[in-house]
């Protein structure tokens, strides 16, 4: 099933939670409704887009449309289903985890915290995996030991090969990367940490190594290694020390003078270091070369 097919399917899901209506006249002339849903809780999300009683008893496919476009952030259906194939994608992501307003507005609101909504679907979309399977848990780490597992073997490799720059672009720390827990003042490396899954409703959430005598997870922890960066930061960074170098443009093939490869500038390698979390270009060979732009030529010049 395609991303689209997926999408209309979850309004004729919709629909059908949304015919489970029963309703109950109150003695104080307002009347109640209950649903028997199964899919979204429609009820509640009726309340969440302040439908009044006309609303409410007018079932239609077309609204059904209406509310799951409003659901993931469309003004209307038509709408949705015209949008690019990367905003499909991140629909079916979401109307997968959506059940009610909460999931609705705590996704709204990570999104809006993130500040990366100007960078586009495809950012969003790398954000709400993050979100939805390892963020969003951070309160699991506070749960009794006896309901939370402990995972290893396969799982939790598995779970630390998403912070591989394929996996995860955006993601800092890395799978080598040496990471201090502040809770507990120990440093230690990133895979050291303990992966640890809620037995109630399966949420992952990556702990300190000292997992359950410290209760830190890896959104307090601070990277000790220099980090590779990905993504639009970036990008941002390469066209920032370009500047600086009139010799050098973004798609200059360049010459690096320590290891002797020639590629392009924009495929050079950004790296932050601890000492001052000040991102610098380094050659493309980084860590097995320690070039710097400073030691990059464009190749005309070279020659
Ligand atoms: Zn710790
Ligand atoms: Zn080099």
């Amino acid at each position: 099933m395609n991303h689209i097919e997926f999408i209309k399917k979850q309004a004729k899901n919709f629909l059908k939670d949304w015919k489970t209506q029963t309703q109950k006249p109150g003695l104080d002339g307002y009347i109640t409704y209950h649903y028997d849903w199964k899919f979204y809780d429609v009820g509640e999300l009726f309340s969440y887009f302040m439908l009044d009683d006309k609303d409410e008893q007018n079932m239609s496919l077309g609204h059904a449309q209406y509310y799951i476009a409003r659901m993931v952030g469309f003004k209307k259906w038509d709408d949705l289903v015209n949008a690019s194939e990367k905003e499909l994608e991140l629909a079916e992501f979401l109307l997968r985890r959506f059940k009610n307003s909460i999931d609705i507005q705590n996704w709204e609101d990570a999104l809006e915290e993130s500040g990366i909504k100007q960078y586009g679907p495809e950012a969003a979309l790398d954000l709400a995996r993050k979100y939805f399977e390892l963020g969003n848990t951070q309160e699991i780490v506070f749960l009794p030991p006896e309901k939370i597992t402990i995972l290893s073997g396969k799982e939790e490799k598995n779970v630390f090969d998403r912070f591989d720059n394929k996996h995860m672009p955006e993601e800092i720390p890395r799978k080598n990367s040496y990471v201090f827990c502040p809770h507990c003042q120990k440093s230690f490396t990133f895979i050291q940490s303990k992966v640890i899954k809620s037995n109630e409703n399966n949420k992952l959430l990556i702990a300190c190594k000292n997992y359950p005598d410290c209760r830190g997870t890896y959104f307090d922890y601070e990277v000790l290694t220099p980090t590779v960066i990905y993504g639009p930061e970036r990008i941002q960074a390469l066209e920032r020390h370009v500047q600086v170098f009139p010799r050098l443009h973004m798609n200059d093939r360049v010459f690096c003078m320590i290891c002797h490869d020639n590629y392009y500038y924009k495929d050079a390698k950004v790296v932050r270091f601890p000492e001052d979390n000040f991102d610098y270009v380094q050659c493309k060979n980084y860590p097995e070369c320690e070039g710097s732009i400073l030691e990059m030529y464009a190749v005309d010049d070279v020659k």
